[in-house]
């Protein structure tokens, strides 16, 4: 079921004409019935405060003269390039306050429902159109229109009369766009203060307090402890004074390391503990460049870890919080209680979710509650000092009130630009904020002739072909950015959109399995919705799409491998096809079969089995660079060898194993050669005929395919069905019967066929990105990983040295911590999912003197050099 519903936001406030205040709610505590308002989205009306107050009384100075300003103004923020504020005032529109993040200074719009409060004293700037413009121009209606001057007027917001009409007017290079023209009638109205607007919206005030207080109360007891997670920020005292009268006592904060101080001082007057176990995030910055809006990896490092440790100590407990509804889109879904699916010993609620910041003041101007200073200075967002939600005006602020932090960062970020070649406004205009711009920024780019690639992305200058690394704050080198290398562009960004679940975390076991791109799932969606039947069996419409489709499946999966003249069978996984050929061929008592150290489990237990048919197995080692010991080999074949069993590419060190030359040797000397591709397939062009052996054998579900999926291809049919039954056979009589032909006979019973379509549509997709480009990018990625992997001097990474004779699946481990430990702290710490353990690889781990395993981080074509840093950054962290 898809429920979609809107929080019952409010779109409207209501101001009382006759004390002239906003209310909260339909009437004032006067008793009269207030008029209704309309907001703008996201309708989250704040009170401007000292810094907004002196900024919108200056600007209108410095245009109109010495005007009076209401004591009570509001400010709707609205979509803007940068901050973008309707201010409202007398329960009007009264004017726009914008920020331009390109020339840095603040505008003041006046709106036409201004004039009637002010007009009367305006002393300077308003534009005589009588007078003032071009002779012969002023004829008919003028709202709409453009006119030149005749006399330069300063760019910007105008009040522009005719005789004895009124309007507002913008001037522009010496022309101004009159936008109305009206009679004003002069008005006046009580210019009350906050203290008697909280004193009209009391009973409101009082019943909003009711509600939050109950709603704690409810849920104080669903977890042994309740505590308030405490921001610092105006919506978090809210609900610490609400808590308190709830009777909850225990609070926290969260020290990210790059909060105001302002912030932390009053946190601890507040008398919050503090907890300090935050990550550095300047020196994970140098790895992972700055976050974004649309790449929060600062959050899961300064925030999301350090709560997981802290409730670790606390245990299961409700948090109350301060998260409400309009604050951004995605807490509009907000619900009364939720369950943090990161943190599950924790249950949130949000006891002000329906509150605006209007009613947030009010309630702590009511409570006479004291509140973070910075407000009052014009930052909204009270937080950490470099957040990229942050606004440009904001930082600005910061810039002025604390020089010191700002110019640390600023030095960080036209660094960063400077080494990609990036343009100024990456940094000068807060470009940085996004990885890929959104639309507003984009037009902004393209007005100002700034390059913006296809990908939303800043263009780097001089645009792609560079060949040199560049380095950052003189430790990490970086390449020039693959899209930029890659000939046509290897756009991971586009790939990545086709795998929605990478958007959260950062996978790195891909050896183990792999995700499916959207397509994939598509195919399968499609096989249930529109024709899903059995196949090779009957003749009907359904049955017959869905046989095609099995069959062009195996074609696609033949044709991919190089195998068209062979057989492909379609499997469960790698496993089942190394069983069916190891049960499938008939064997005799001393036949030997030899394997490597290399080997997972599943290419092993399969050929020991056969020690009770008197099929002993010879295991071949490695050399020093982890290179496998082919002289070893070619020594170790002896009369009796029947079969060598290898994989071309091993899921723990990453090594690329020799096959040609295996299969040369072996063919010289009569022996069958079995290749496991479980590693390989996923990330290099394989030609089965090409490398010459005699049973290939990989996994679909770590190729981009469903799982449940795997391949058994051989060059000849020459092995025994494991299982007998429907749908492989040509004939049965009385008495015996005869196999179909090709992979039918391997297939007994219904198989997986929606797995098998979505099987071929993997292909499809992989063929479509290119093996060969695949290869390269993965090269790329994987050689970058180990290179700074090598310079944490508590990480052992075991990977070959040439690039060459690997893919990417590197194993590493940590100095003091058990690779489980490691997996599981990095995965709190910032969602990077990575395996630990033998990797049913126990022979080789304990060979290299390693029983407790490797990390693991196995690479695929959408991982990203971001996500390579983050890991290192993450590790770096940990090992500090
Ligand atoms: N061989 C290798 C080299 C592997 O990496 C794996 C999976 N880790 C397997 C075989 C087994 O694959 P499956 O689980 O799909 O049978």
């Amino acid at each position: 079921m898809n429920v979609t519903h809107e929080p019952p936001v409010k779109k409207i406030l209501y101001w009382c004409d006759r004390c002239n205040v906003p209310l909260i709610g339909r009437t004032c505590a006067c008793g009269a019935d207030g008029r209704e308002i309309e907001l703008l989205q996201p309708y989250d009306v704040r009170p401007a405060l000292a810094a907004d107050m002196a900024l919108i009384k200056n600007l209108i100075r410095e245009r109109f003269g010495n005007v009076p300003v209401q004591t009570v103004l509001l400010l709707n923020k609205t979509g803007g390039v940068d901050r973008a504020d309707l201010v409202i005032a007398h329960g009007h529109r009264f004017g726009w306050l914008s920020f331009d993040p390109v020339t840095r200074k603040y505008s003041f719009d006046l709106s036409p429902e201004a004039l009637p409060y002010i007009l009367k004293h305006i002393t300077t700037g308003i534009l005589d159109l009588e007078t003032g413009i071009e002779h012969g121009q002023g004829q008919g209606r003028m709202g709409g229109k453009k006119f030149r001057l005749k006399t330069p007027h300063p760019d910007g917001t105008a009040i522009v009369k005719l005789k004895n009409r009124f309007g507002t007017g913008t001037v522009r290079d010496g022309q101004v766009r009159v936008r109305e023209l009206a009679p004003v009638e002069p008005r006046t109205g009580k210019n009350p203060d906050w203290a008697q607007v909280v004193q009209q919206n009391r009973y409101h005030l009082k019943n909003l307090e009711r509600n939050a207080v109950r709603m704690i109360r409810q849920h104080v007891h669903d977890r042994p402890v309740c505590n308030v997670s405490f921001s610092g920020g105006k919506d978090s005292t809210a609900v610490l004074t609400l808590a308190k009268k709830a009777g909850v006592t225990d609070a926290f904060f969260l020290d990210t390391g790059i909060e105001f101080p302002e912030t932390v001082a009053f946190v601890r007057s507040q008398g919050v503990p503090v907890i300090e176990k935050a990550g550095d995030f300047f020196a994970a910055a140098e790895k992972a460049g700055p976050p974004g809006k649309d790449n929060r990896w600062c959050c899961k490092l300064l925030k999301l870890r350090p709560l997981k440790l802290h409730l670790a100590e606390v245990g299961p407990c409700v948090t109350v919080q301060g998260n409400r509804w309009y604050e951004s889109w995605n807490r509009a879904s907000l619900e009364e209680t939720s369950q943090n699916p990161a943190n599950p010993l924790q249950l949130n609620i949000s006891p002000i979710r329906n509150w605006r910041a209007l009613e947030v003041f009010l309630y702590l101007w009511w409570q006479k509650a004291e509140i973070n200073p910075l407000y009052e200075r014009g930052i909204e967002r009270i937080g950490c000092y470099v957040c990229p939600s942050m606004l440009e005006s904001e930082y600005e602020d910061l810039r002025a009130m604390h020089p010191d932090y700002a110019r640390r960062w600023d030095a960080f970020l036209s660094a960063y630009a400077k080494k990609r070649g990036l343009p100024d406004a990456f940094h000068r205009w807060g470009l940085w904020r996004w990885k890929a711009l959104p639309p507003k920024m984009r037009e902004l780019c393209r007005d100002r002739g700034i390059p913006v690639r296809d990908d939303y992305t800043l263009q780097a200058e001089p645009p792609a072909g560079r060949e040199e690394t560049v380095e950052i704050a003189g430790e990490i080198t970086m390449e020039p950015d693959m899209a930029a290398q890659e000939p046509g562009g290897y756009d991971v960004d586009a790939i990545r959109r086709d795998f929605p679940i990478l958007a959260d975390i950062i996978y790195l076991d891909n050896a183990a399995t792999s995700f499916s791109p959207e397509p994939v799932i598509a195919a399968m969606v499609e096989f249930e919705h529109r024709y899903r039947a059995n196949v090779g069996r009957g003749v009907h419409r359904l049955t017959s799409i869905a046989s095609h489709r099995y069959w062009h499946a195996h074609e696609k999966v033949a044709e991919f491998i190089g195998g068209k003249n062979g057989v492909t069978v379609f499997t469960k996984n790698t496993t089942e096809s190394v069983n069916m050929v190891a049960q499938g061929l008939v064997w005799k008592t001393g036949d030997r079969v030899i394997t490597t150290i290399l080997e997972h489990h599943s290419n092993l237990l399969p050929w020991r089995r056969l020690a009770r048919q008197g099929v002993a197995t010879d295991s071949i080692g490695i050399s020093p660079d982890y290179t496998l010991d082919l002289a070893a080999l070619e020594r170790a074949i002896t009369e009796s060898t029947r079969l060598v069993a290898v994989t071309q590419a091993s899921n723990v060190l990453g090594v690329v194993t020799p096959v040609r030359e295996i299969a040369r040797i072996c063919h010289g000397r009569g022996v069958l050669l079995l290749v496991d591709g479980a590693q390989a397939v996923p990330h290099l062009p394989v030609d089965v005929e090409e490398l010459g052996c005699d049973f290939y054998c990989f996994s679909g579900h770590k190729m981009a395919g469903p799982t449940g999926t795997g391949v058994l291809w051989m060059k000849e049919p020459c092995i025994e069905p494991l299982v007998l039954g429907g749908g492989m056979v040509e004939t049965v009589t009385a008495d015996g019967y005869t196999p179909a032909q090709g992979y039918q006979q391997y297939e007994a019973g219904t198989p997986n066929i929606a797995g098998g379509i979505g099987l071929g549509v993997a292909v499809d997709y992989l063929q479509a990105i290119g093996m060969d480009r695949i290869h390269r990018y993965e090269t790329d990625l994987t050689s970058r990983l180990i290179e700074m992997l090598s310079k944490n001097d508590r990480v052992r990474v075991y990977a070959p040295k040439d690039p060459a004779h690997r893919i990417g699946v590197v194993s590493f481990t940590v100095d003091g911590f058990h690779p489980h430990e490691v997996a599981q702290q990095i995965d709190e710490a910032a969602d990077i999912m990575v395996r630990s353990g033998h990797h049913c690889c126990q022979p080789l781990v304990e060979s290299l003197g390693l029983p407790g395993g490797t990390v693991r981080a196995s690479l695929a074509f959408y991982n990203t050099r971001q996500e390579i840093d983050l890991l290192v950054a993450t590790l770096d962290e940990l090992t500090r």
